[in-house]
Order: C-alpha cells, then structure tokens, then sequence
C-alpha cells in the first residue's frame, strides 16, 4: 500500500504548521507511516510521535541534515543522541548567522525585511532561521515569487555569506551513529551528487537509500536523473524512497512541482527495508 511519506516538515525548521497538524492533516490524507525530516533539528519528533497515537499514525523519528552539496534525510534516529543534537545546533547557529547577515544587506538595499520581523514573526522557528524565511517575507510583500527573488537579488549584488557545513559522507555518518538509516535528498539539487566518484565514498560511508521523488518536477528532476538514481540504486543496492518534501500549503503553491502531503507516498514495504538495513 502506498501510504507512506517519508519527507515532511514542521515549524521546528521552515514549514508552516505544528507536529500536531502535520500528523492530524496525514491521518485525513490517509498516510499511516508519517517522517518528519526538519532541517537541522529534531525537537518536533516526540509531539509528532505523541499526536500519531492519539490519532492512528505510525512517526518515524527523522531529519533533514543539511551538507556542502546536499542534504542527508536520517530515518529512525534517536533524537536524544549527544553528538547530533550538538552538531544540529552548531548547524542552525551557522546558518542563523548568515541569514541575519544576509537580512541586514537587504535592509541597507532598502528592503522591507529585518531578521528580528522573521524571529517575532515564526516564534516556533526562532532558533532554526533560514534562508527561505527571507524569501517567503519578501514574497509576501510583493517582491515577486520565491524562486525568481534570489535571481533577483544576485543581480543587485545583494550576496549571501557562504556557510561552513559538513560533508555529506559526515552528515551520512553521524545519521548511523545516532542509531539512524541515512537517504540521500532530492539528489538532483545540489553540486555533483550523482557524480559516481562522489556517490562511491556516500555508499562506502553507510548510505542506505536514495531519494527518487519528493514531489520536485521538471526543471529541477529531470528524466536523466530518475534513470541515473534508478542505475545507481540498483548497482549499489540502496533503497528507494519517496516522500512530499511538504512545507505547508502556501508553500506548495510556490514550490515547482506537486509538494501536497501524501501526493508523492511510497509504499510501505519501504518503512520495514529501512528498518531492517538497522540490523
Ligand atoms: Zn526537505
């Protein structure tokens, strides 16, 4: 049964509504096994789990690990775990940083926006800003739409500070140590991901499966790429998952693609293969 999405985020990172609701809103679509992957944090997981039981709703414990070239979904992680919790917060703190940095040009360019508006107006997210806040800000005061603004923005010369992360191989890595199954994300986003000589050390380093959809379409997931993750998947024995990548419902309309919760399910026989990869 395809009932199962795999990729989903909360207002613990930059999605628009609580655990609660998220969980709430998959029992109505039908889902039963539900992962909430924020960026860099976990602290949504155990309302998520909380509201599941109420309402019928298998949580699996998840993140979204953001990396140099990528980004690292880890299943099944023990969110009490003391190495990834500290790295998170080092990874939310770096990238705060360079999205206030970021807010301060575009206020001296003369835009409508303030990191401290952002943190005053996402209390749940407040620690955990990134660079889509100011996006979704500047689109909702009529800057045009999300992902033409930073085109925009790049011509006024209005630059982001670049952000130390950690490699993919470490990302995959402290996923294994918090007792979790690392995927790779939406692999088509991103520097030279599906390069072979790159995927070799991501296999070699535990990966265990590999993202084939989270609702992302042309021109961002091309048919090369779905036949290349396909290939390569097979090759080296990985698992493919699927998931919406769900923001919100605002988001969605933004969002190339279909990012609708329980749009892009896969089924269910996906939660035990990652399961058992445990073992
Ligand atoms: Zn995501």
């Amino acid at each position: 049964m395809k009932n199962t999405d795999l990729h989903t985020h909360s207002y613990y990172s930059d999605g628009q509504i609580s655990p609660t609701e998220l969980v709430r809103l998959a029992k109505k679509r039908g889902i039963k096994n539900l992962a909430l992957t924020d960026h860099d944090s976990v602290k949504g997981v155990k309302e998520a789990i909380n509201e599941g039981k109420k309402v019928g709703v298998r949580i699996i414990p998840g993140v979204e690990i953001r990396a140099d070239k990528g980004e690292v979904l880890g299943y099944f992680i023990n969110i009490k775990n003391k190495e990834l919790n500290k790295i998170l917060k080092i990874k939310r703190k770096r990238v705060q940083e360079g999205v206030k940095d970021w807010c301060r040009k575009l206020e001296e360019a003369g835009y409508n926006i303030s990191f401290k508006e952002i943190q005053e107006k996402f209390p749940k997210s407040k620690n955990n800003i990134n660079e889509f806040y100011p996006l979704y800000l500047l689109h909702k005061k009529g800057y045009g739409k999300m992902l033409e603004i930073p085109k925009k923005l790049e011509k006024e010369g209005i630059k982001k500070r670049e952000i130390k992360e950690i490699s993919i191989v470490k990302a995959i890595k402290l996923v294994k140590k918090a007792g979790g199954v690392p995927v790779l994300a939406h692999p088509w986003i991103g520097e030279d991901v599906l390069k072979e000589k790159n995927f070799k050390k991501y296999v070699r380093a535990g990966l265990v499966g590999i993202e084939l959809n989270n609702g992302d379409r042309s021109p961002l997931r091309k048919r090369k790429h779905i036949k290349k993750i396909r290939r390569l998947a097979k090759k080296y024995k990985l698992i493919l998952t699927s998931g919406s990548d769900y923001h919100g419902l605002k988001i969605v309309r933004q969002m190339p693609g279909n990012h609708e919760l329980g749009k892009n399910n896969c089924d269910e026989k996906i939660v035990e293969k990652l399961e058992e990869s445990r073992k």
